[in-house]
């Protein structure tokens, strides 16, 4: 690897910091799933332990968009750096407590919509810039034009950092060469899922989304991206034994088109991620619809009610918007599974944002 990513003196700092904060923990917890949690005010720096982390990055911005860094013993996994390219400050400040060694073993970049990608795209200061990137895997298709400038520098950033010597599959080159099935160490294993739309044209881009299961012991997780209903059934009958999930990144930020029926029956969610700007008009002025949508919360709620939510949206026009639970880490350790947030660990049917702009399902009276 010739590229310089992080200053060798700043590593030996960070690894002792951690050693020091690590063995602090040790002393007081023994090593297990405890978590020192602090307040927004604080925020980002929260430091957790356990063999498997998934932490849902809040973005520094009021646009939704996805961001889940995940760590499994000494294995970094970024998928996505939305939402926007200046949110590569907030993630890297954030991930920076955990990735020591200035490397991300493996990169997944669901698909081509700046809430998603964005932070791959700055030419010099990309999350390709900042980290040494072992592995990436990203979309088959797209229906991005070369003529997009945010197109142009995914490419040319991605180019880069292969030719530094990352290695790049699309997830369809992984499910066709057999290579879809990563084993991370410490008992975990990160699977490619195969998906319809790696080979077949649509005209929405979320359907291009790279979908992704981790399963330690029991626990799986599921991450698909900004998959559609169509593609989710699709999911389903391509992969057949897709287990019930621990964790459930909610399709497309909660949107009322994903999160159907045909998934959740299988996967059956205990724990739901949701990656969005609560409440915000950014895309549609219609309440029910605005992220997390009714509907989505309509079909959850038979399978659970722990529901958390990045960011609450304050007022979109003046770009006020503030964390809701926050940045979510779900650690799955010797305490079994935990759900740690920067700001608040309420469920969402506890907060005044939902009791007052969402109908309360059956299942969560
Ligand atoms: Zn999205």
């Amino acid at each position: 690897m010739s590229k310089k990513k992080f200053s060798a003196g700043l590593a030996v700092f960070l690894a002792i910091v951690c050693l020091i904060v690590g063995c602090g923990i040790g002393l007081v917890g023994g090593f297990t799933a405890d978590a020192l949690t602090y307040k927004s005010d604080e925020a980002p720096h929260m430091h957790v332990e356990g063999a498997l982390q998934v932490h849902f990055v809040e973005l520094g911005n009021k646009y939704t968009g996805d961001c889940t860094y995940i760590k499994a013993g000494d294995t970094d996994i970024l998928i996505d750096a939305g939402s926007r390219v200046d949110s590569v400050t907030a993630i890297s400040e954030y991930i920076n407590q955990y990735v020591t060694d200035g490397k991300l073993e493996y990169v997944i970049v669901t698909h081509a919509h700046q809430d998603h990608y964005a932070g791959f795209t700055k030419r010099s200061g990309s999350i390709f810039d900042l980290y040494e990137c072992g592995t990436v895997i990203d979309f088959a298709l797209t229906n991005q034009k070369d003529t997009s400038t945010m197109y142009q520098n995914y490419k040319a950033e991605l180019a880069d950092e292969v030719a530094a010597g990352a290695t790049h599959y699309t997830a369809r080159e992984c499910i066709e060469q057999n290579k879809n099935v990563f084993d991370l160490g410490s008992g975990v294993t990160m699977t490619i899922l195969d998906s319809y739309y790696y080979y077949h044209e649509s005209s929405t881009e979320n359907d291009y989304s790279v979908c992704t299961l981790f399963t330690s012991g029991d626990d799986n997780y599921l991450f698909t991206g900004d998959l559609e209903a169509a593609g989710e059934a699709k999911l389903v009958e391509m992969n057949p034994g897709l287990p019930e999930v621990t964790l459930y990144k909610a399709g497309h930020h909660g949107s009322k088109t994903s999160s159907s029926d045909a998934l959740l029956s299988v996967i059956k969610p205990e724990i739901v991620c949701v990656c969005c700007c609560c409440g915000s008009p950014e895309y549609t002025k219609t309440d029910a619809n605005q992220f997390p949508t009714q509907q989505f919360v309509d079909r959850i709620a038979p399978y659970t009610d722990k529901v958390y939510v990045t960011t609450l949206c304050i007022d979109y026009d003046a770009g006020k918007f503030e964390p809701m639970n926050g940045t979510i880490v779900v650690v799955t350790g010797a305490a079994g599974v935990t759900v740690t947030c920067s700001n608040s660990d309420k469920v969402l049917k506890e907060w005044d944002w939902f009791k007052q702009h969402r109908t309360c399902p059956a299942a969560w009276k």
